[in-house]
């Protein structure tokens, strides 16, 4: 198994590359910028690229989704509920004083329940609207491990002042979805360090309140 996570762009989205090298094949979560680089990573393990995932369609996630796509033929996949976020990427871009990539549709949704991921490394889509209406976490059940995309930070949550950010709802898409997952369930953040369900659970600021 390959695994790597590493910062991409001025806002460190953490982007994973997940690849099977018996198979060849990976997956790339949130490839937000520095494309060249998530490329060659894939092609120095000699990995072909099967899906881009999209946690929600914040620009720091989704900005280089194309460009991946151009240069691998891998599908988009992202939850129809950002569709709206996806078509204000030059609003985004203004946020932040960057410019606009270029963004098409995705190429497939990413719904509650369905399976993506590799044949040996399969996850199982989790709706945790809240930071965005579109949100999703990425279970990896027989890995103990959850992509949580900008919904469980370590010690935080995601913001939810930005459009379809709702503060109520992501408290409870954290308390009811993924704190049922297992406690060992490692969390692999949007950006920001890992960490685990258990230590969120006792120690997360914004979880204690019930
Ligand atoms: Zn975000």
């Amino acid at each position: 198994m390959i695994l790597e996570t590493f910062p991409v762009g001025p806002l460190a989205c953490n982007c994973t590359l997940l690849g099977d090298d018996a198979a060849g094949e990976a997956i790339v979560v949130d490839p937000g910028d520095e494309v060249d680089r998530i490329h060659r990573r894939l092609n120095e393990h000699g990995l072909r690229l099967k899906q881009i995932l999209i946690t929600h369609a914040h620009i720091d996630h989704v900005g280089g989704a194309l460009k991946l796509k151009r240069l691998t033929g891998a599908p988009i996949f992202l939850n129809q509920e950002d569709l709206p976020l996806l078509e204000m990427m030059a609003v985004q871009a203004a946020w932040l004083g960057v410019d606009t990539p270029e963004t098409a549709k995705p190429d497939e949704p990413l719904t509650e329940g369905m399976t993506v991921g590799l044949a040996r490394y399969p996850a199982q889509v989790i709706h945790t609207p809240g930071h965005t209406q579109g949100s999703v976490c990425l279970h990896f059940a027989p890995m103990k491990m959850v992509i949580a995309g900008d919904t469980l930070f370590a010690g935080s949550i995601g913001r939810t002042d930005l459009p379809g950010g709702n503060y109520g709802q992501i408290i409870e898409s954290i308390h009811s979805r993924l704190l049922a997952l297992p406690d060992e369930t490692r969390v692999l953040p949007g950006h920001g360090p890992e960490t685990t369900l258990a230590r969120e659970r006792q120690s997360n600021p914004f979880l204690q309140s019930r």
